[in-house]
């Protein structure tokens, strides 16, 4: 059975105080039973990586990852952070692709291709993001973009590499905009994203791949989501920074 996994992602907010306060808030928040059958993932800002590893050491079920990483190990890369550096800072997954990486800083698949290789060459585990801008959904070519995206960022990669992957479906659409994909849409568009990798690594990878939903995921539409067939998690931004709106999330997996 594929596994469910809850991901934050806190893009550029808290600092390294208040990233620790809300480590803290949400581990307080979760019953003790918790979590019953999903992998919490928190990513704070590479700021805070180290300290909230830390902070996490010790749980067996919640991790901590980064939001991005530059595709070289070390080098004249002024500002950029590697995987190696990732891994050093106690870290187990790299967020790669989330559609504002691609937006604001022109990440193409080319990069995320590679990225994609040095993350998994260091033993980490990518939480690959894709999702159709909203212009693209209107001219219904998502499906042909999400292909795209996919087979360019990630098919390359041998089958025991690729069986480390998990994909990310964030219509941008529904990033930060409270507007959320329908449980049909969802649903949709992860089974589509299921075939294609069915096509590419054969049946029993395509079911052990987990697929994850992100845009405006919060307890109220959380449930409905999450029950859908081929949607095995999220990746929540906004509501995670409210440790008592996360922790709803987790329980309703
Ligand atoms: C995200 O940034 O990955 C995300 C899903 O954001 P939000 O939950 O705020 O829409």
């Amino acid at each position: 059975m594929r596994k469910k996994i809850i991901a934050a992602n806190w893009k550029m907010n808290k600092t390294i105080n208040e990233s620790i306060h809300l480590v803290e808030e949400t581990l307080s928040l979760l019953p003790a039973d918790h979590p019953r059958d999903a992998v919490v993932i928190l990513c704070p800002p590479f700021i805070s990586l180290a300290k909230v590893s830390e902070a996490l050491q010790n749980n067996k079920k919640i991790f901590s990852g980064a939001q991005n990483c530059h595709w070289e190990n070390f080098g004249a890369y002024t500002g950029e952070i590697s995987a190696a550096m990732i891994k050093s800072a106690g870290a187990g997954y790299v967020i790669l692709g989330h559609s504002e990486r691609r937006q604001y800083f022109n990440e193409t698949n080319e990069q995320l291709a590679q990225k994609a290789n040095t993350v998994l060459s260091e033993g980490l585990i990518p939480i690959f993001c894709c999702g159709e801008p909203l212009n693209i959904r209107e001219s219904n070519t998502h499906f042909e973009l999400l292909q795209e995206q996919i087979t360019k960022g990630l098919f390359h990669l041998m089958e025991d590499e690729f069986r480390h992957v998990i994909i990310a479906y964030e219509p941008v659409w529904a990033i930060g905009t409270g507007k959320v994909a329908s449980e049909e849409q969802a649903q949709e568009m992860h089974e589509f994203i299921r075939h294609l990798i069915r096509k590419q690594y054969g049946e029993e990878v395509a079911g052990l791949t987990p697929i994850i939903y992100g845009g405006s995921m919060k307890p109220s539409n959380a449930r409905g989501l999450l029950s859908q067939p081929d949607v095995d998690g999220g990746l929540i931004g906004g509501a995670s920074l409210e440790a008592a709106d996360f922790v709803e999330i987790i329980k309703a997996v």
